[in-house]
């Protein structure tokens, strides 16, 4: 089985936590899990919620779901997400070179911004949502397909050991 990457949530940019509803499986009808941004002291940006006889199946429904909304949810895009955004893919490796080249130009662009003019000079870069739409948007979309290419290569691979 392999791990299920959590997108960071589409708005701060931060990892979303999951929890395990414990007393919920102590009483016996099945496993609840919850997925969620936490910002201190206000509602979660997104939350999502599955049940299943197992906590394992629950965590990769949520898990799913999550994702999906992550990806479709990220609208105008905040410098917050795109910064953690980056440093996904940095650790993944999943973009292209001239798309990491690009990032990595912004990125650096937005370093040498002294920070109270930083929301200004982002808005000036992402002008129109183009770094989300032109960069991030794409790279998500072949993210998600190959994804979805290895799923069914594990499930074709689970069918073939039934015998
Ligand atoms: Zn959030």
């Amino acid at each position: 089985m392999t791990e299920i990457m959590l997108r960071v949530c589409p708005v701060c940019g931060k990892e979303p936590r999951v929890k395990r509803d414990q007393s919920y499986e102590a009483s016996g009808f099945g496993a609840w899990c919850t997925i969620q941004c936490k910002p201190f002291l206000r509602k979660p940006h997104l939350r999502v919620e599955s049940g299943k006889a197992q906590f394992q199946r629950a965590f990769e429904e949520a898990a799913e779901a999550w994702n999906r909304r992550a990806d479709e949810q990220v609208g105008t895009m905040t410098f917050e997400y795109f910064d953690a955004w980056c440093n996904d893919r940095a650790a993944d490796g999943r973009w292209g070179f001239l798309e990491a080249l690009t990032c990595t130009d912004i990125m650096l662009e937005m370093r040498d911004t002294p920070r109270r003019k930083r929301k200004e000079k982002w808005d000036e870069l992402n002008a129109n949502n183009c770094i989300f739409e032109e960069i991030v948007k794409p790279t998500n979309e072949k993210i998600k397909d190959a994804e979805a290419v290895q799923k069914a290569g594990e499930e074709l691979g689970d069918a073939g050991k039934t015998d």
